[in-house]
C-alpha cells in the first residue's frame, strides 16, 4: 500500500443499484407504440420554440448520441425525424414507481441510501433475508423488481460504495457486475481515467497532459504528487485508484429529516411568542411531513441566545408521528429542558423532525388543537 492512505476494509458487501433509462423504460411500459422509438423524456422542441432539455432518453435515442441534459432542439438534430418520440416527464409517476422499488429494496435491508429516483446504494452486510451472498441478494432484487414493475435495473456489487458503481455502470443495460477484493486493482487498472468518479472533463485534460490515461497509470503515480497536483481531489483520486472508499451507506431514514428554523430580527422575550413560533413550526413540519407520506421518530430543539450560546435537544417520541400536536407537545417539552434565554433574548429557533419512517398513520382528529389549549 502506497504511503499516506488508509488501511483498505475488505469487510462490507455493498450493491449499486441503478435503473436501466428510467423514465423512458416506465413510459414504453405504459405505452408500447413507444418501444420502437428513440424516446426523449423532455419536451418536444417543435412545440416548445425550441426550448428544453432531455431528462432521460432510451437506448434507441441513446445510439444516435442523445443524453441526458442535452438539448431537445440538439436531439432532434440527432435523431430521424420519423423515429423520434417525445413523452414529456411525469415526475409523479416516476417517484410513485420509484417508492415501489425503495420497498423491494427494504425488504433485503434499511441500509439504503437513495442517490436519485432510479439509484441506491444498499449494505447487505447484515440483512434481513440472512443471505451472505450479496451477488444472490443483488440478482434477487433485480428479478423481483423486474416481476413487480416490469422495469430492468443494473447493479454492482463490491466491498465500498465507489467501485459498486463503476460496477453497475460498467454493464448495462440489465448488467451484473462483481468486484471482488481480490481482482478490484486490476480492474481499476484497466480502467479508463473517464470512468472514475470525480474527475471532471479539466481533470481529464491535466492528466493526459501529464501522459496518464487508465488506472494502471495512476496506481503508478505517487500519491503525494497527485495530492501536490490536485490538492483534496488528488487525495481522492488516489484512494479511488487504490480501490479504498471508506464512507459509509448512509440510510435515507436515519439520514433524511425536515427542519424548520428561524433568526429574529428582534429578540424574543416572551414565553408565549416562544411557544406560538414553536407551535407554527409543528403546523409546517407537520404538513411536510404528510405530503412525503412520512412520519417522524424524533423531534429536535434547537434554540440560540442573544450572546450565541446555541441549545439543541432532541426528543424520542413514544410512536412515530406527522402529527402537528404530538409534534408540538415534544417541542414544548424540549422548551421547558433548555436554560431560560428570555431575559437575554431568544435569537434563533428552529424544530426538526427526523428518523423519518416512511409510514402512512392514520390521521386521527385533533379537535383540541387551539391557542387556549396549548399556550395555557
Ligand atoms: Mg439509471
Amino acid at each position: 500500500m502506497p504511503e499516506l492512505l488508509p488501511k483498505n476494509d475488505f469487510h462490507r458487501k455493498i450493491i449499486h443499484l441503478d435503473m436501466d433509462a428510467f423514465y423512458a423504460s416506465i413510459e414504453m411500459r405504459d405505452d408500447p407504440s413507444l418501444v420502437n422509438k428513440a424516446l426523449i423524456i423532455g419536451h418536444d422542441p417543435r412545440k416548445h420554440n425550441g426550448h428544453g432539455v432531455v431528462a432521460t432518453a432510451n437506448y434507441i435515442a441513446r445510439q444516435y448520441g442523445v443524453h441526458s441534459a442535452m438539448p431537445t432542439a440538439k436531439a432532434m438534430q440527432l435523431v430521424p425525424v420519423d423515429r423520434v418520440a417525445f413523452v414529456k416527464p411525469n415526475f409523479n409517476k416516476y417517484r410513485a414507481v420509484s417508492g415501489q422499488i425503495h420497498e423491494l429494496m427494504h425488504e433485503l435491508t434499511d441500509q439504503v441510501e437513495s442517490v436519485a429516483l432510479d439509484e441506491a446504494y444498499l449494505d447487505v452486510t447484515k440483512n434481513k433475508l440472512g443471505i451472505d451472498s450479496a451477488i444472490e441478494l443483488a440478482s434477487h432484487l433485480q428479478q423481483k423488481i423486474y416481476r413487480e414493475t416490469g422495469l430492468t435495473s443494473s447493479f454492482g456489487v463490491s466491498y465500498n460504495k465507489f467501485l459498486a458503481k463503476m460496477a453497475s455502470e460498467y454493464a448495462k443495460p440489465f448488467g451484473r457486475t462483481v468486484i471482488l477484493a481480490d481482482d478490484a486493482l486490476k480492474f481499476l487498472a484497466e480502467q479508463k481515467i473517464e470512468q472514475f468518479p470525480g474527475i471532471g472533463k479539466k481533470t481529464q485534460k491535466q492528466l493526459h497532459d501529464l501522459g496518464i490515461y487508465d488506472g494502471a497509470d495512476l496506481q503508478k503515480l505517487p500519491v503525494r504528487f497527485l495530492i501536490g497536483k490536485f490538492k483534496k481531489m488528488g487525495y481522492a483520486i488516489a484512494l479511488h485508484a487504490h480501490g479504498i472508499d471508506l464512507n459509509p451507506v448512509l440510510s435515507d431514514r436515519r439520514r433524511k429529516s425536515i427542519g424548520i428554523e428561524r433568526t429574529f430580527e428582534n429578540n424574543i422575550h416572551s414565553q408565549d411568542q416562544a411557544l406560538t413560533i414553536i407551535r407554527k413550526f409543528s403546523h409546517e413540519l407537520s404538513q411536510k411531513l404528510k405530503n412525503k407520506k412520512v412520519s417522524a421518530n424524533v423531534v429536535v430543539l434547537k434554540i440560540r441566545s442573544n450572546s450565541f450560546e446555541t441549545i439543541t435537544k432532541r426528543q424520542k417520541l413514544d410512536q412515530p408521528t406527522n402529527q402537528a400536536l404530538e409534534i408540538f407537545l415534544a417541542g414544548k417539552e424540549l422548551y421547558s429542558q433548555v436554560p431560560n434565554f428570555l431575559e437575554d433574548g431568544i435569537r434563533l429557533l428552529g424544530l426538526t423532525a427526523t428518523n423519518l419512517e416512511s409510514k402512512n398513520y392514520e390521521e386521527v382528529p385533533l379537535e383540541l388543537f387551539t391557542d387556549s389549549n396549548i399556550l395555557s
